[in-house]
């Protein structure tokens, strides 16, 4: 089902009769299954007896991302490429950047179908297609299990304010979205896009930022979106609750690389999870409050704070605690080389650096460590994010997402309560070494980075 508030139209053009097809402009949602956005445009292009193409624009420019978040994309896209063509659709990758794809290619739709994004450029992007179409241009919001603006009308304080409104619509929405067989197929269209076979000879052609190498520890796509979601079902969803923070073990599910880039469905994972009895209701529900209430909360802070990527974005009591702060000494304080090639004096923090850049992936834990630190370890707290930001979104595959914004503003005292005053970090949270000895076997994690470091698994070949 999909339910009416997903759907949003953004201009107000009206439909064309005259149109020959209809154009799914695929940007988010990267994916064949469980994509609301699609099955709504082809129940579109059924109803109107017409085809159904879909486009995506590759733009070489997207803020921050590198020759490492490309590749995961492309793996991905090759993958949809194919799994739309078994469904008779056309997907057509170019080489230019969505808006100008799109347009070229929308000049005789009847309308546009789009999924919907969260971020600035995202959001930009729909603005200008919306302005530049001659036709309808709808959005279908398809990344998220209950619609941003259905969960809350404005920015939520923190999870404790948001959980319950969201909870409010779960029965609703966790509803699985049937598929629509398309009637009249696109595969007969000359294809005019990009050729996906072989990703790296792509990206060696493509004029892509190489601050960051490919890595073969997670490969894009949605088959090892669902080999990764059925392993963490069947082996780990049951201690979840318990072991999901100790960085030495692995319980986690490795979605949200695939998440990030709409390889897989958050409703799917979902229903999956919610469906997975065997586990445990209490490992059910922790794994669903961090897929649901706490996605969900930094989406809402995306769309709703235009300040979510500097500390005007923070609570009034947070960035009034850091300024009063600022000027405390610091006992160590790192310059970015320093911090980007883990030569700090604190092995966890060295450890946790390491892991992000070799495998693409920091273990959620750690990341809060790691951002604490970064606060604790340079001049000032708006120096603190500007690090924190640019290596989160070169070095992780899940970077440059609304998590990663709400998570480093997190560390900043985002969706937080004041503690305990102290130095550097006024009344914002803190976060110690001797906590990670205390509760974790730590060492072992730095052993296990370093084991990761001495096999040199993960290889990087752009
Ligand atoms: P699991 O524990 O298996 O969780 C399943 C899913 O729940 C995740 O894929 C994610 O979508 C969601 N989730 C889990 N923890 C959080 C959380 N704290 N906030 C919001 N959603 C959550 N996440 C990103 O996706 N991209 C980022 O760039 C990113 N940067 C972060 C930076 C910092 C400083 C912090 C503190 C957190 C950041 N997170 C980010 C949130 C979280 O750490 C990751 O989502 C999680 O580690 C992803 O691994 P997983 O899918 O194996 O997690």
């Amino acid at each position: 089902m999909i339910h009416g508030e997903r759907v949003q139209t953004l201009n107000d053009r009206e439909a064309r009769g005259d149109g020959s097809y209809v154009l799914y402009w695929m940007q988010r949602a990267q994916r064949s299954a469980s994509n609301h956005a699609l099955e709504f445009a082809i129940r579109e292009a059924n109803r109107r007896e017409l085809p159904l193409l879909t486009v995506f624009g590759i733009t070489q420019r997207f803020p921050d991302a590198n020759a490492r978040s490309y590749a995961f994309m492309l793996e991905g896209l090759r993958e949809t490429k194919e799994a739309l063509a078994k469904r008779g659709i056309l997907l057509e990758v170019r080489l230019e950047p969505p808006v100008e794809a799109v347009r070229d290619t929308a000049n005789a739709a009847a309308m546009v179908v789009v999924d919907r994004g969260y971020l600035r450029v995202e959001r930009r992007w729909r603005e200008r297609v919306a302005r530049r179409v001659a036709c309808p241009l709808v959005q279908v919001e398809t990344d998220v299990v209950v619609p941003v603006e259905t969960a809350s009308p404005k920015e939520e304080y923190a999870a404790y304010t948001i959980r319950p409104k969201i909870h409010d619509h779960l029965d609703s929405f966790l509803s699985p979205l049937q598929e629509t067989e398309l009637e009249r197929g696109t595969l007969d269209i000359v294809d005019c896009g990009l050729a996906l076979e072989d990703v790296e000879a792509l990206l060696e052609r493509m004029r892509v930022n190489r601050g960051a190498t490919w890595v073969d520890a997670f490969q894009g796509g949605a088959t090892e979106a669902h080999r990764l979601l059925d392993t963490f079902i069947e082996k780990k969803l049951d201690r979840y609750d318990e072991e999901r923070n100790d960085p030495s073990q692995d319980y986690l599910s490795h979605m949200s690389p695939y998440l990030h880039f709409g390889q897989i469905s958050p409703l799917e994972v979902a229903l999956r999870v919610r469906h997975a009895e065997r586990a445990g209701q209490e490992n059910r529900d922790a794994y669903l409050e961090e897929l649901i209430v706490r996605r969900e909360l930094s989406m809402n802070f995306c769309l709703y704070n235009p300040n979510y990527d500097s500390l005007d974005g923070l609570p009034d009591w947070a960035r009034e605690t850091l300024q009063e702060h600022a000027g405390d000494g610091r006992a160590h304080v790192y310059d970015m080389e320093s911090f980007e090639s883990a030569a700090t004096h604190d092995p966890y923090w060295n450890a946790a650096q390491r892991q992000m850049v070799l495998t693409g992936k920091m273990h959620g834990y750690m990341r809060m460590y790691w951002g604490k630190k970064i606060l604790e370890w340079t001049p000032n707290p708006e120096i603190a994010m500007r690090v924190a930001l640019e290596l989160n979104n070169r070095y992780e595959l899940d970077g440059r997402d609304a998590n990663g914004y709400a998570g480093i503003s997190w560390c900043l005292g985002k969706h937080d309560r004041a503690w305990a005053e102290r130095e550097v970090y006024g009344k914002v949270r803190y976060m110690s070494a001797s906590g990670l000895e205390r509760k974790f076997d730590i060492e072992a994690y730095v052993r296990k980075i370093d084991e990761l470091r001495a096999s040199d698994t993960p290889g990087g070949s752009t």
